[in-house]
């Protein structure tokens, strides 16, 4: 094997059989050079529009026009953005939209989440393919489908199919600012916490795991965060290491066509805080950064339960199921307490009534983690990061660590767990938590004096 670009180039090549949408990769140095070749490749005689921003225009998106000119692809005027503390919203889409439809030309999108969100969903409107060119290891969307755009005041995954090509230039990502890689690191670690979700999923049977996907993600997840200093530092083969991990993510969601391989309960935090509006500085902190906390609470939640649940924990959970039962008006009441004043509340009520299970079943679950509980735990084990440990890696990579670095005081982080459970129907370490009737013991017990969320 050569140089890590090959290696890298083998296992993403390798990733890319599986995939319906997207059909090259291309991770290297000078790449951008390459673009016109990469477009024909992939789009033959068509005519381009380079959709960017003003920021990413300059660092990239001229020089991608004028290698597609030279090319002899025909380019027709850029698309470029020019709004103050932009995010994915519908109006942009909207901007964006008339513009596709009013020629043939496929977009190139040069930028990261936003730019690529929202060319990815305009595209789809007009039913053409896009390619997009990552300007930094910020998120693991450039290779997934769906886009997260916000829409009445909510955040919201629209169904739209993932890019038909994806080029990096490192020349490009080692420059781009420290915070944006290193909220693509925070997001890449997220799938340690993430995979245990998906263990306990799967066993109940809810959402089986694929296995081809798992491994996409899984097999050097480890590898992949094992230098958070060389991300924080700008060193090539770091993030060259970051982005395979973050491309491979957005791959493995195309083969198991759900995001299930890379999110869990931690991405839950990061959600809620996008549907509250939440601000730090004057701005939202970026999806890395929230998923980051999200990751680091979810993983000390977790190291709670193995160092204390034991066989004992279900059967004493299965002998009081009926009485801490939690009835459909019960758990209906405390949506409407929570969400009733926020837009949010028919989704939550339609998640949770999804995951609702009446005291037979519970108690069926509870057995079967019981009689699973010898081989699941040290699955579980072997799947975690000490909470610890996770933080000080995410703080060696230059991303925020505790959550007041995001504006999000410890009695908010503690509500937090309570509305992440509440906000989807993907079973995860929150519904487990629950459903033991162990939230007090587990949850409550992290922000009390010896807990890991103890100030
Ligand atoms: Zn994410």
């Amino acid at each position: 094997m050569g140089n890590f670009y090959d290696e890298t180039a083998a296992r993403l090549n390798k990733a890319l059989m599986y995939c319906d949408d997207t059909k090259a990769v291309v991770v290297g140095e000078k790449t951008l050079g390459a673009v016109g070749g990469f477009f024909k490749n992939l789009f033959n005689d068509s005519k381009a529009v380079v959709v960017a921003d003003k920021t990413t225009f300059e660092i990239a998106g001229r020089q991608v026009v004028n290698e597609l000119a030279a090319s002899g692809i025909e380019v027709e005027t850029p698309f470029i953005y020019d709004v103050p503390h932009m995010h994915a919203e519908m109006s942009l889409v909207d901007a964006l939209k008339p513009r596709l439809a009013a020629t043939d030309a496929i977009a190139v999108a040069v930028g990261s989440g936003t730019i690529n969100d929202l060319s990815k969903y305009a595209s789809s409107l007009v039913e053409r393919p896009y390619m997009v060119c990552g300007t930094a290891a910020s998120m693991d969307g450039y290779t997934s489908f769906g886009a997260s755009i916000e829409y009445n005041e909510c955040k919201q995954t629209f169904s739209c199919p993932a890019p038909r090509g994806v080029l990096v230039d490192m020349d490009v990502v080692c420059k781009a600012p420290q915070k944006m890689n290193a909220a693509g690191f925070a997001d890449l670690i997220a799938k340690i916490p993430a995979g245990a979700d998906w263990i306990i999923a799967d066993l109940l049977g809810t959402e089986p795991i694929d296995s081809i996907a798992w491994s996409l993600v899984q097999d050097s997840l480890r590898d992949w965060v094992s230098n958070p200093e060389g991300v924080a530092a700008g060193d090539r083969k770091a993030l060259t290491s970051l982005i395979e991990g973050l491309i491979m993510s957005g791959l493995a969601m195309q083969k198991a066509k759900t995001s299930r391989t890379a999110s869990g309960a931690e991405h839950q935090f990061s959600h809620l805080w996008d549907n509250q509006r939440h601000t730090y500085n004057g701005e939202a902190p970026s999806h890395g950064f929230k998923v980051g906390i999200g990751t680091i609470s979810t993983s000390a939640l977790y190291e709670r339960i193995l160092a204390s649940w034991t066989e004992a924990t279900f059967d004493y959970a299965i002998a009081h199921a009926d009485e801490n039962f939690r009835s459909w008006d019960i758990i209906e009441k405390e949506l409407e307490d929570h969400f009733g004043t926020t837009g949010l509340y028919e989704t939550v009520k339609r998640e949770c009534r999804k995951k609702y299970v009446e005291p037979q079943e519970l108690k069926r679950r509870l057995a079967l983690f019981r009689d699973s509980w010898n081989e699941l735990k040290p699955k579980l084990q072997a799947q975690l990061m000490p909470a610890s440990e996770i933080q000080q890696i995410i703080h060696k990579a230059a991303a925020p660590s505790i959550p007041e670095e995001i504006g999000i005081e410890r009695e908010r982080l503690h509500k937090t767990y309570r509305l992440a459970q509440q906000l989807r129907y993907r079973y995860n370490v929150l519904d487990w938590t629950h459903d033991l009737g162990q939230w007090s013991e587990m949850v409550d017990a992290l922000f009390l004096p010896g807990g890991f969320w103890a100030k």
